[in-house]
């Protein structure tokens, strides 16, 4: 009999500590890809009691694969950034066909004054794609890079620029070499997500490149959401669900305990959520991995965390931005353009403010147009742009642009387009923006503050992922991936489930 019992006592502890279906119930604020990467990677190795709450109708976050006229367009990324130690590239290149993209390579150059372009203008192109690397080469060698965290890297670059055009020793006039530096810092607002003289210096050092160039997926990025969807039960997702609180400490002063008596309900965290019908419900888990966005996270936080987020955390968040990018899609029935006409790059050379109205200075910093395909032109707008014109209605923002062609192809007829679609990330109380940046002050000792999780009695409950939390390779999936991951093996960590 004694035997019996033990057997018994043994099976329910070996179906206790092994069983998938077991365990600890994790919720998951937020189904873009570090939520369901986090998703993903706990159900793989055994915690399968899962809830991802997404506030939007749909997942994926900012990874969004749409149609427009019949061709995919990606409303938000839609490059693996290298080849060489990126999980994304690997997990999406064994199924699908993966191509080489690089982005504004090749194509003309025109000069708003309607001059001719010098072969010149060319060489200080190149010569201005070499700063990045003159910079980052500089900078590695730095014993202390923290003191750099409140230099600005646009006037970091404007130095460098001057010097640089000293050695080429060039005979171009002044109003060239300022379009030629203008376009490269607003190539990179592009990069980073905001204009340069935002931006930190420290951005050069902390972002990682990967070797391998910029890889698209034709059929659409949306592809990895399919690959991350594996593994999740698909009841675990729920969509329409906008989380309101987090009780992560709760105490029978404030009403957030009620009358629950159970002692493991009570160490447990509230998660409330409006529900697609409109209504308020709650649900309690053992962990909470919130994944919001940095800038959702320094808006709503106040409301959103029971008690507040620590004081030291509350900083560190609120030193970190979100960048703004968006996209412009124009779509014509009958193409106006020449094959060899795109990608053209735009330089503002005799650039003077005063002879453009209030309402066009953003013109500017348009800098780019490309072939989205056949029939459709894609600009792109930084930061600056989305704060100025995207308040307007999309035919008007058509029409804009349409100027601008006319400018730099000294052509009064070039049609509007037949269709424009924008996307407004900034304006999406989910997102706010784009993809994070290292701002003046920020350093990487702050992020991992901000990336700390809420503890009680030691044990995590509330955990941070997302693309703004990682150190490295911020502002891509991949780090959206790597974060997810990371929050997900510190929970499995806690039962040994690595
Ligand atoms: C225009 C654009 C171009 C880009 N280009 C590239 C590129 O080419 N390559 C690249 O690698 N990266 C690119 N990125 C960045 C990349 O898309 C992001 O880094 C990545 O998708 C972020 O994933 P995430 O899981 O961290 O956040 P998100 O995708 O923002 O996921 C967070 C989720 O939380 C949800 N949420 C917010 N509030 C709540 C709430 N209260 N309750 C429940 N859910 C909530 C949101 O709806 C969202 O789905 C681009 C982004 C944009 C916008």
């Amino acid at each position: 009999m004694m035997a019996y019992n033990l057997l018994l006592t043994c099976l329910v502890v070996y179906h206790v500590y092994s069983s998938p279906a077991y365990g600890q119930k994790v919720v998951i604020v937020g189904g873009g890809v570090s939520g369901l990467a986090a998703a993903q990677h706990l159900c793989k190795k055994g915690i399968c009691d899962i809830t991802v709450l997404e506030a939007e109708d749909r997942i994926g976050g900012r990874l969004y694969t749409d149609r427009f006229h019949g061709e995919v367009i990606e409303r938000g990324a839609q490059w693996m950034h290298g080849i060489r130690g990126n999980p994304v590239y690997w997990l999406v290149s064994r199924n699908y066909n993966a191509v080489l993209d690089e982005w504004s390579v090749g194509g003309t150059h025109k000069l708003s004054s309607g001059r001719k372009s010098h072969p010149a203008t060319a060489k200080l192109l190149t010569a201005s794609e070499e700063l990045y690397d003159d910079f980052y080469e500089k900078l590695s060698t730095m014993d202390k890079p923290n003191s750099l965290k409140n230099k600005i890297l646009m006037h970091e670059m404007r130095k460098a620029w001057e010097g640089k055009l000293v050695s080429l020793n060039t005979t171009i006039d002044k109003d060239i070499t300022d379009a030629v530096f203008y376009y490269t810092m607003t190539e990179w607002s592009l990069e980073i997500g905001e204009r340069a003289l935002n931006v930190s210096i420290l951005a050069l050092l902390y972002y990682r490149f990967l070797d391998g160039g910029d890889i698209k997926i034709p059929q659409g990025y949306s592809v990895f959401l399919d690959i991350l969807q594996k593994s999740i039960p698909i009841s675990a997702i729920k969509v329409d669900r906008e989380v309101t609180k987090i009780v992560w400490q709760r105490s029978k002063s404030d009403g957030t305990l009620g009358d629950v008596s159970n002692k493991s309900v009570d160490s447990q965290v509230k998660v409330e959520f409006i529900n697609s019908e409109g209504n308020k419900e709650s649900i309690f888990a053992d962990h909470v991995i919130v994944t919001v966005s940095v800038g959702v996270l320094k808006r709503y936080h106040r409301k959103m965390f029971l008690p507040e987020l620590p004081k030291q955390k509350v900083r560190a968040v609120n030193n970190m931005e979100l960048g703004v990018v968006n996209k412009i899609f124009m779509y014509y029935e009958i193409k106006f353009w020449n094959d060899t006409d795109f990608p053209m790059r735009l330089l503002w050379d005799a650039y003077n403010a005063s002879k453009f109205a209030d309402n066009a200075r953003w013109y500017r910093d348009i800098d780019l147009v490309e072939t989205h395909s056949e029939n459709m032109l894609l600009v792109w707008a930084n930061a600056h742009v989305s704060r100025e014109v995207l308040d307007l209605s999309n035919a008007e923002i058509g029409r804009r642009i349409t100027e601008i062609f006319q400018i730099f192809m000294r052509d009064d007829v070039i049609p509007f387009p037949d269709d424009v679609f924008v996307t407004r990330w900034h304006k999406n109380k989910h997102f706010l923006g784009s993809y994070s940046y290292i701002a003046p002050g920020l350093t990487n000792f702050k992020k991992r503050i901000a990336a700390k999780p809420l503890s009680v009695d030691g044990i995590p409950k509330v955990l941070f992922a997302g693309e703004a939390m990682h150190l490295h390779r911020y502002g891509t999936i991949d780090g959206a991936y790597r974060t997810g991951i990371r929050e997900a093996s510190r929970i499995l960590k806690l039962y040994s489930k690595q």
